[in-house]
């Protein structure tokens, strides 16, 4: 992607009709307020990820009224870790801000970013010091989920969130990368650069509804971290080596019982060895058929997303295909 702007500033929206244009005014006033002074170019990329209700008639009205605004149409509802890939790949910044529509992620943060940006860092993560009226349900999922991502990665997702700007060589560098199960602030991570970090206080949603569920963030922590790091498997192995120790002490403890003719009916201890060794080998097998699937899922080397075009369909073509089927039928 030729790189002709300054500042991309990237927002991936589903269903949000009752906050893009909203989020779009407020959006646009940080970065002209902040890039005039420098005479800088700006544009901001929609990514529509297959909404079903205004969104897509609300960014088409607000890009045909300033250019300067862009709109990418996934062809259905990808989720968010697809539609910030396509956004980061339509972008055309010498860096890319990246934040959600509902405004909890403050666009007042976006010119102290911008300006980290010049002093040299290429990585600004905006960090969640408070959440603001976040569920309960939520707030424990979240820390669950960054701790365990956290002890994987070896090092803290604490209050992490994907409000980030990159630089242009982070994009690149994030575009190399070929998984297609993608976690983006894990992949930022690991990928390092020079990182500064900002903290922000979570606002509560402009409008609309949070787009998760409960069984979805079960599903989305599951899968980030079963595709981002190979500790689960490690902790089996380290699970079932230490049930080994285990069972060797019994054994010889049954053993030297049986000899020294104090062995009872030992029901105990087939009991015992039953259940820990049926537990652990069902939870070994439960943990390498996840991650068959997961290998299963990338071997099918599936586009991250499809880009939906505008069609032009003449009306005739339209008339002849409808009244094909008939005919063959
Ligand atoms: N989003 C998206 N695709 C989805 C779900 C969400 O592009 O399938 C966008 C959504 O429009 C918003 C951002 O991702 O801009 C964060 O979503 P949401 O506010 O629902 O999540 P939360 O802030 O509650 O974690
Ligand atoms: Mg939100």
């Amino acid at each position: 992607m030729s790189v002709t702007v300054d500042v991309s500033v990237v927002i991936p929206a589903y269903n949000e009709a009752d906050v893009v244009d909203r989020c779009l005014e407020v959006v646009r006033a940080q970065l002209g307020a902040h890039l005039a002074k420098s005479k800088r170019s700006f544009e901001i990329v929609f990514v529509d990820d297959g909404s079903r209700d205004g969104t897509p008639e609300a960014l088409r009205l607000a890009s045909e009224a300033d250019s300067r605004v862009r709109v990418v149409s996934l062809s259905r509802n990808f989720g968010k870790e697809s539609a910030m890939a396509a956004g980061l790949e339509a972008a055309r910044g010498r860096a890319v801000l990246l934040m959600d529509a509902d405004l909890q992620h403050p666009p007042d943060l976006i010119p102290r970013m911008v300006e980290l940006w010049d002093e040299g860092n290429e990585v600004v993560s905006a960090v969640k010091a408070a959440r603001a009226r976040e569920s309960f349900v939520y707030r424990a999922m979240a820390s669950l989920f960054n701790l365990l991502m956290g002890g994987a990665a070896g090092r803290s997702f604490r209050g992490s969130s994907d409000f980030k700007l990159l630089d242009r060589q982070v994009v690149d560098a994030l575009a190399a990368c070929p998984e297609r199960s993608r976690f983006f602030r894990g992949l930022v991570t690991w990928i390092g650069f020079k990182t500064a970090e900002i903290p922000f206080t979570v606002a509560p949603r402009i409008g609309g509804e949070t787009k998760w569920s409960l069984g979805g963030l079960i599903r989305y922590s599951m899968k980030n971290l079963i595709s981002f790091s190979a500790m689960p498997l490690k902790l089996v192995a380290a699970m079932g080596f230490g049930t080994l120790v285990f069972a060797a002490g019994l054994g010889v403890q049954t053993l030297y019982r049986y000899l020294a003719g104090q062995a009872v009916s030992g029901f105990t201890t087939v009991i015992l060895l039953q259940l820990i060794l049926g537990g652990l080998t069902l939870t070994s097998l439960g943990v390498i058929a996840l991650y068959i699937a997961e290998l299963y899922d990338e071997a099918k080397g599936r586009p991250v997303f499809v880009v939906r075009r505008p069609r032009v369909i003449p009306a005739v073509n339209a008339a002849v295909s409808s009244e094909a089927p008939d005919e063959h039928d």
